[in-house]
This record gives C-alpha cells, sequence and structure tokens, in this order.
C-alpha cells in the first residue's frame, strides 16, 4: 500500500507536529477535531470538524485516508474500531484499550513481565479501606480511566490521612489504589516500532512534574547502564506484544537501587519526548509518521544532551528571553489565550555534544 495521506484523529498540539513532520516527508494529512481552528488543523491539508466518534465523520476519514492515526489515547475504542474495518489504524485499537484504564493497564504490563506498582481495584468505600490498610495506609488513589496530569488523583502519606469520602470524591467511579513508590526518580522512554517489526528507543529522558504537569525534560537522565537498557527492553517487550506500529512513551519511576517500576503508558507521541526534536536527527514526530506510512524507522541516536522545558500558561511571556538565547529551539502551538495549566509550547535547550546515555 502507498500511504498519500494519513489522518489523524485529535486535533492538539501532538498532532499538529505530527502534522509538520509528515508534510516534510510529502504526506498530506486531514484532521478529525470537533474544536474548530484547533493547532492541529492549523498546519494540514483539511480537518473534519466533528466528534471523535461520529459515525459519519469516522467513515468520511477512512474513505480519505490511507492510514489513521491519533494523538491522544482516549480515543473511544470503539471508532477505532470501526476505522480497522476499511482503513489501517496504526497503534493498534488494542493499544488504546490498555492505555485507558490504569487497571487493564498495569494488569498487561506484568503480563509482559514489566514491574509496576502493586495495586488493588477499588469499587468502594469499603474496598478503598480494605485495600489502604493492605498498604499501610499509604498508596495513591486514582480514577482507573480518563486521568492525566495528576488529575483525579488522591494520594494518602501515611495513616493519618483519613480516607473518609475518597471514593465519593473522586466521583464514585473506578477506581485503582496503587501502592506508594518511594522513588528517586522519574524517567520515560520513547520507542517505536515499524510494520516491519523493526524497533527504535530513543535514550531515556529524566521528568520533573510540576502541579502534575511536565515541566522539564532532561537528557541525560541520571541512570546507569543497567537501568536504561532494562527502560528499553521494557518498551521491546510491550511494543511486541502489542504487535504495535508507531511511537508509544513508557513512563517509569526510578528506585535508589535503579530498579525501574513502569507508571504508565501512552500509545502516542510524547510531551517527553519533545527533546528529540532538537537533539536527535529523526524526531519522535518523524519516526511516527514513518511507523505508521509504512516506511524504514530512522536512526533514534541523539547527538546532543539537552533540557526541555514546557511553557504552560504565563510561561510564555518569557518567550522574548528563549528567542535570543543561544541553541534553543522554540516550537510554539498555535493558541491565542493562554490559561493556567494550559500547554502553550516548548523550548529545547541544547548542551553541547551527548557525554551519556
Ligand atoms: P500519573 O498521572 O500516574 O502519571 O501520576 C502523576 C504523578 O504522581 C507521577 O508523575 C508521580 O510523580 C506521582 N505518582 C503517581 N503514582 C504514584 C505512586 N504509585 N507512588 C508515588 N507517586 C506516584
Amino acid at each position: 500500500m502507498t500511504v498519500r495521506t494519513i489522518g489523524i484523529i485529535g486535533g492538539g498540539q501532538l498532532g499538529r507536529m505530527l502534522a509538520m513532520a509528515a508534510a516534510r516527508l510529502n504526506f498530506r494529512t486531514i484532521i478529525l477535531e470537533p474544536q474548530a481552528d484547533c493547532p492541529a488543523a492549523q498546519v494540514a491539508n483539511a480537518q473534519i470538524t466533528a466528534a471523535y466518534d461520529d459515525p459519519a465523520a469516522l467513515a468520511e476519514l477512512a474513505s480519505l485516508c490511507d492510514v489513521v492515526t491519533y494523538e491522544f489515547e482516549n480515543v473511544p475504542v470503539t471508532a477505532a474500531e470501526a476505522l480497522e474495518k476499511s482503513v489501517p489504524v496504526y497503534p493498534p485499537a488494542k493499544a488504546l484499550e490498555v492505555a485507558q484504564d490504569r487497571l487493564t493497564e498495569k494488569r498487561y504490563l506484568n503480563a509482559c513481565g514489566i514491574e509496576t506498582a502493586k495495586f488493588h481495584s477499588v469499587d468502594s468505600q469499603e474496598e478503598l479501606e480494605k485495600a489502604l490498610s493492605d498498604f499501610g495506609g499509604k498508596g495513591v488513589l486514582k480514577t482507573r480511566r480518563m486521568g492525566y496530569d495528576g488529575k483525579g488523583q488522591r494520594v494518602f502519606k501515611s495513616e493519618a490521612d483519613s480516607p473518609a469520602g475518597a471514593y465519593e470524591a473522586l466521583g464514585a467511579v473506578p477506581l485503582i489504589l496503587e501502592s506508594f513508590v518511594p522513588f528517586e526518580r522519574e524517567v520515560s522512554i520513547i520507542a517505536a516500532r515499524g510494520t516491519d517489526g523493526a524497533i527504535a528507543c530513543y535514550d531515556p529522558a529524566e521528568n520533573v512534574h510540576l502541579n502534575g504537569i511536565l515541566h522539564t525534560s532532561t537528557l541525560p537522565a541520571r541512570v546507569s547502564d543497567a537501568t536504561a537498557v532494562t527502560a528499553r527492553d521494557s518498551a521491546e517487550k510491550l511494543l511486541a506484544a502489542l504487535g504495535y506500529v508507531g511511537v508509544i512513551g513508557m513512563e517509569f519511576f526510578v528506585m535508589a537501587d535503579g530498579t525501574l517500576i513502569a507508571n504508565e503508558i501512552a500509545p502516542r507521541v510524547h510531551n517527553s519526548g519533545h527533546w528529540t526534536e532538537a537533539a536527535c536527527v529523526i524526531s519522535q514526530f518523524e519516526q511516527h509518521i514513518r511507523a505508521v506510512a509504512g516506511l524504514p524507522l530512522g536512526n533514534p541516536d541523539r547527538h546532543s544532551d539537552c533540557v526541555m522545558t514546557n511553557l504552560i500558561g504565563d510561561d510564555i511571556l518569557a518567550l522574548p528571553q528563549w528567542l535570543s538565547t543561544k541553541d534553543v529551539l522554540v516550537h510554539l502551538y498555535g493558541k491565542t489565550e493562554s490559561r493556567p495549566g494550559r500547554k502553550m509550547g516548548h523550548v529545547t535547550a541544547l548542551n553541547g555534544r551527548k557525554t551519556a546515555s
């Protein structure tokens, strides 16, 4: 199959950066997104302005595209499955199903031999109290679905933290209680699998979150070679098990002894991989486009050390300083209005030639 047009479900900044990478390789892109003039549509060939699960819009997208991908993990699985009947959808719908539910995700990772925090499924206040006492009163309570950037979570730091009313407070929806992981730092790995089964992994990034939102990704991450190898091995196992095509982001907690505990996966390009556009010849965005279009994967090697910083809300006011700093790549998302917590852009500062993995 020759791919000429790529459909992208979701019109945010990730879709925008995918569309830009696609254009450089001569592909056309069509965005499915309910919000008009979204960041992705500003740089794509066309937009279908409709809900992600609108049957007529999905049929139109399938008829216009040679392959369909997506930029967020909450694409309805039913929409991906409906599309799959008439057009290849990458990554596969199975990856969405796994990533959309923290309980399914942890079970799947464990079945692949990838360690996660211990967990209990929580469907009532009574189950919460039982689960919490099993973890010695400590843990992180999360909604199983639709949580992002730390939303829909409650941390129990000690037995003094009362769980009273917590089940209701999180919406009385299916929850998961994770054991509290006393990690030393957080890292992520961006990996890709092509239609031919080839896998390419970028170096692990060390991530710092502020108010639950990614603040910086730094390369190299302060991890041993053995830890970096474990991160790569985990990604390879997961991609092979899912029969995956495209880029995936995997987040891990790093323990004091270098052990990795997988936290979550994102079946898409990932904010903690934005640094690749400045510090690698082939960015995560081009890698994803190559994968879904059936092209050979590019070399994921990093040529430089770097720090990626997200510009969130009023951080955008520092734009003039970033623009006048040497060796900084600025990337803005086409959002006219800045709001607290809204990702407006990011900058990647190169810090000289690569020093370590
Ligand atoms: P998440 O939405 O799962 O990415 O969680 C947001 C942030 O909360 C993570 O980046 C961690 O800093 C923290 N966190 C999440 N789960 C745990 C856990 N089980 N133990 C300790 N900290 C956690």
